[in-house]
């Protein structure tokens, strides 16, 4: 006996999500062969570096998987009226089936007021309180997709994850509580730690499995870690080195490494897996559509 610990798994990101989008591609295909094609419309209002990223990531993936998008681009100064004014034009427009508005909006409009204002049939992002509370009742609805990822990386890593005791760090709307939420679902135990816990670190120590979304850079480390636990790391932080930058989770990767049994990387972990989930969102609300108007 050497004692030596197998190498940790690291958990492609960029494969799972390819799979998930050939899947979407192909029932495209089909839909397409019926003379029906699903439509996402994109709505990002100001200038923001990143937001832009994310928007053409997404039409990018749109295009490759068949499903046609629609680009709004309205300016930072727009109103709260403009652009519910747009969002009422785009629920009513039959031949759109997945509304997604980039976040953050800016400071002046008020984000609930614009989430509650998307039909929930369309919320491709599952931020309507309809699919929100439908999630917490476990319902079949629409769902976040950077923890309906998250819980697709861990089934295709743990297959069963009935009876896991699953810590989630952070407690957002847009990660942490959806992600609790599903993985109750999927039969864990679990335990959403914040930034009020007494000892974060204790209470991770006790998880098979740890989902972190905190946007601190290499907060959890070995020290927080259960041997043989699996890790998965939403946080994407940009780190200046010098004079260049890099992306680095919430995790210290390296040190994690010593202790995980499997672990996703950052990037090429979850990041992929977000907008693998959206077109698969969009893919279903259409089908939902076309099946309530009888046209499937
Ligand atoms: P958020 O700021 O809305 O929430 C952060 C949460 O972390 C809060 O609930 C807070 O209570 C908790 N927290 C803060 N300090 C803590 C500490 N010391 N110990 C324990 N908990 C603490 O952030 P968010 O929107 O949930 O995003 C979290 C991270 O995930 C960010 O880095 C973000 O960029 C990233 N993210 C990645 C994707 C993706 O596709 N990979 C998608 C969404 C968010």
């Amino acid at each position: 006996m050497t004692g030596a610990q197998a190498l940790p798994q690291v958990i492609d990101g960029k494969a799972a999500a390819a799979q998930v989008l050939a899947e979407v591609r192909e029932q495209v295909l089909g839909l397409k062969e019926q003379g029906l094609q699903p439509a996402l419309a994109v709505v990002l209002v100001g200038s923001d570096a990143a937001s832009q990223v994310y928007v053409r990531n997404k039409i990018l993936r749109a295009g490759e998987v068949g499903i046609a998008s629609l680009e709004y681009a309205l300016p930072a100064t727009c109103t709260l009226a403009e652009l519910l004014d747009l969002i009422a034009q785009l629920n009513a427009d039959s031949t759109v089936n997945g509304i997604l508005v980039q976040l953050p909006l800016p400071a002046h409009i008020d984000e609930n007021a614009v989430l509650q204002s998307v039909d929930p049939a369309k919320d491709v992002d599952g931020f309507h309180s309809e699919n929100v509370g439908g999630l917490s009742q476990g319902r079949n609805v629409l769902t976040p997709c950077t923890p309906a990822g998250c819980l697709r990386l861990l089934k295709n890593t743990l297959g069963d994850l009935r009876g896991k005791h699953a810590v989630v760090v952070g407690r957002s709307n847009i990660v942490g509580k959806p992600m609790a939420a599903l993985l109750l679902q999927a039969d864990c135990s679990v335990t959403v730690v914040h930034s009020r816990s007494l000892d974060a670190a204790a209470l991770c120590r006790q998880a098979d499995i740890v989902v972190a979304a905190v946007g601190r850079p290499n907060l959890i480390d070995a020290s927080w870690l259960k041997t043989g636990c699996v890790v998965i790391d939403v946080g994407i932080n940009r780190l200046s080195v010098g004079g260049s930058s890099r992306l680095v989770g919430d995790v210290d990767y390296a040190s994690a490494l010593t202790k995980a049994s499997a672990i996703t990387p950052v990037p090429g972990g979850v990041g992929p897996m977000t907008i693998a989930l959206l077109m698969n969102n969009t893919l279903i609300a259409a089908r939902q559509q076309w099946a309530a108007q009888g046209t499937l």
